[in-house]
């Protein structure tokens, strides 16, 4: 995104995003430091819409969780499609630069050719062996700038084929990045929509494929953040999203859904499957001994409550997701620390 605004501008728009981080007491990630400069930059309008919309609703703030879902929905976005532009732009010019050598080296072999029939013509007539040597020396001239130039060539498209290597390297790079969260290096919610539309596409076609949902939200964050810190609460992120990347195997897929939320995918997998792989996961994560590295001191318990279902035929995607996100929240109601599952 290009800010063609004055230094005094971007000061402004710098200030105004601190202060509102700091206000709001979200957290002074550059993720939303770079939302709350657009919002005031007014450089992207649907994103200021959208922010617009969440202020009216909610009191004149945005929570962690709101922003991480604007971030995503326009930033992260616009970033991958700006790297995909530079991309086709680059390859474009490759093939045009390689265009051009091919062609310049077509007309050169055309030239050559003429150049040696000429010679053939002559070499049919009466020559002295002046005028032989003459026209071998003009065929040796001639067939060395051809090597030369189908050298050029030669280097050229080896040049380009590491450019295009180069490139295709920096795209799988750029692709990745969009569908993984930072922080716990987990797939992000982009990549769980992808995942979920895929599996609802086979669920609902002819064959039997059932899949299920799991919605986990960490207990009492708020508290522990408040307590031990962000930076303390990363860590805690980071470790469930190793505990479930490695209680996990296959095709299943875990997602950092917001903030401190997770999702998880489990293809051919019914209620019975899903049930049994959340409360794995529950146990997991409850045994875990956190240690504060600073102080060598046990840190309070980690728990979380889920929420598990098995998706119903020809059900919507966002009612498969609310359906979920209520067992989620009716296990929080419940007490908290456990999973709530229905087919
Ligand atoms: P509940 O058991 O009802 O889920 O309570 P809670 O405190 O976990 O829920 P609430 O939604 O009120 O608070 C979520 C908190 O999670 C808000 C914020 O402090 C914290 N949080 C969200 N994203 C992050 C993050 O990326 N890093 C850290 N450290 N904390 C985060
Ligand atoms: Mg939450
Ligand atoms: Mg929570």
């Amino acid at each position: 995104m290009s800010y063609s605004k004055s230094i005094d501008n971007a000061q402004k728009f710098a200030d105004l995003a601190l202060k509102r981080i700091q206000s709001d007491c979200v957290m002074p990630t550059p993720e939303n430091y770079e939302l709350w400069f657009v919002y005031y930059a007014q450089s992207d309008t649907e994103l200021v819409k959208e922010v617009n919309k969440h202020l009216k609703k909610n009191n004149d703030k945005l929570t962690d969780e709101q922003c991480y879902e604007i971030f995503q929905k326009f930033l992260s976005n616009h970033r991958e499609e700006k790297s995909v532009q530079q991309a086709g732009d680059q390859i474009k010019k490759t093939i045009d630069d390689v265009n051009v050598a091919v062609t310049s080296a077509k007309q050169y072999a055309v030239k050559y050719n003429q150049n040696l029939d000429n010679v053939n013509k002559e070499l049919k007539t009466n020559k002295t062996k002046g005028e032989i040597s003459n026209l071998l020396s003009e065929v040796m001239s001639d067939t060395d700038n051809m090597i030369g130039h189908s050298k050029h060539l030669e280097d050229m498209l080896e040049h380009s084929n590491r450019e295009m290597e180069n490139m295709r390297r920096d795209l799988e790079v750029a692709r990745k990045e969009a569908i993984t969260d930072p922080l716990t290096g987990l797939a992000n919610r982009k990549a769980f929509d992808q995942e979920l539309h895929d599996l609802m596409l086979l669920s609902n076609g002819k064959d039997v494929h059932s899949f299920s949902m799991i919605l986990l939200d960490i207990d009492h964050f708020k508290k522990f953040n408040d307590r031990f810190g962000h930076q303390i609460g990363d860590q805690v992120l980071k470790l469930i999203a190793r505990t479930l990347k490695d209680g996990l195997k296959g095709r299943d897929l875990a997602v950092r859904y917001g903030g401190e939320e997770f999702a998880i995918l489990l293809p051919e997998t019914n209620i019975q499957g899903g049930m049994k792989v959340a409360e794995i996961l529950r146990k997991e994560v409850e045994t875990k001994e956190l240690i504060n590295r600073a102080t060598g001191k046990k840190i309070a318990k980690i728990t979380f409550s889920a929420g598990v279902a098995e998706y119903i035929r020809g059900e919507a995607n966002d009612d498969f997701v609310a359906r979920v996100d209520s067992l989620l929240y009716k296990a929080k109601d419940a007490g908290r620390n456990q999973v709530i599952a229905s087919k």
